[in-house]
């Protein structure tokens, strides 16, 4: 058993999740943590940095050694630089958040984007553990998505691949949050779900339905919830089999607070998948292992892969 461990963080828009992981993939401590966004980035890192030099020194109070730091982060990262080029949420713009890492902890340090971080700890780790094709799929308030091969997330050429939610599914459906009409994630998304549905009973969006009880009143035979239900649904098999069509994958993982519904979202899912699938070979289609320490998971990988450390990958 290696003392050799890494600190992990993945930093959302609303919380940070944090770990302490063994180089063999085993995670000895969590910790979570507020992101407070509102704050502005800069105190935002402020709070990135302690919480990173925090978990180090208990690292090294427990008499393990902390070899390296990983951090995931939402938006549009550029990896290969180490900076957090762009987030909605957190505000992070051209920000170098691997050298700043670096200089207040000593160690070296990688930076990750949530979702490929989270597919990436889903294919070794998880639900497509054993298989070197995956497409990692999170559906939550967004849609992305993470194609990881032979246990790499595939980055893209300007840091941004994976953007599945805004494959254009519906030229004529409602407007995207990127301002294209008929986007998949403005279709299905979790919160375009719940806004679908109250739009169609005519209930105030000052109390949203969630997803997952449209998902439920659909399960419970309620007509508009099965329709609004269904549409996603329709519009996530498209999305999907355009997936498909250029990755070829052997699984498809589903994560994000969408998949929660399991059942009810994975049979109807791959019914209407089966049913696009022409001469291409349908992936097995599953729901995450790991629940929201995917990214965490993640960002632990990519710091062990950056210092070479592979020892997780002996247990398969
Ligand atoms: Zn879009």
């Amino acid at each position: 058993m290696s003392d050799r461990v890494v600190v992990a963080l993945d930093v959302g828009g609303t919380g940070m999740k944090c770990a302490l992981v063994r180089s063999d993939g085993v995670v000895v401590r969590t910790e979570r943590h507020p992101t407070d966004a509102a704050r502005g980035p800069a105190a935002v890192v402020g709070t990135i940095l302690e919480v990173a030099g925090g978990l180090a020194d208990k690292a090294r109070a427990d008499g393990l050694t902390p070899i390296a730091v990983g951090i995931a982060v939402p938006g549009v990262v550029d990896e290969a630089r180490g900076v957090a080029v762009w987030s909605a949420n957190v505000g992070f713009r051209d920000l170098p958040l691997r050298e700043l890492t670096v200089q207040r902890l000593g160690l070296p340090t990688a930076l990750g984007h949530d979702v490929r971080a989270g597919g990436l700890a889903e294919a070794r780790l998880g639900a497509g553990r054993g298989t070197g094709h995956v497409l990692f799929v999170a559906i939550g308030t967004g849609i992305a998505a993470a194609h990881v091969v032979d246990g790499t997330a595939v980055v893209g050429a300007h840091g941004a691949a994976g953007e599945i939610g805004h494959i254009l599914v519906r030229p004529d459906g409602p407007r995207c949050g990127c301002g294209r009409p008929g986007c998949l994630e403005a279709i299905a998304s979790a919160a375009a779900i719940g806004r679908r549905y109250a739009e169609l009973v005519g209930e105030s969006a000052d109390v949203p339905v969630t997803a997952a009880e449209v998902a439920e009143r659909a399960a419970a035979g309620e007509q508009l919830a099965g329709q609004v239900w269904q549409e996603a649904v329709e519009a996530l098999a498209d999305g999907l089999a355009s997936g498909q069509a250029l990755f070829d994958v052997a699984t498809i993982v589903l994560g994000g607070g969408l998949a929660q519904a399991g059942d009810l979202l994975l049979t109807p899912l791959r019914a209407a998948l089966h049913e696009r699938m022409t001469f291409h070979r349908e992936p097995h289609l599953v729901a995450a292992a790991l629940g929201d320490e995917a990214g965490c998971l993640g960002a632990a990988l990519l710091a062990l892969d950056a210092m070479g450390v592979r020892d997780h990958q002996e247990k398969r």
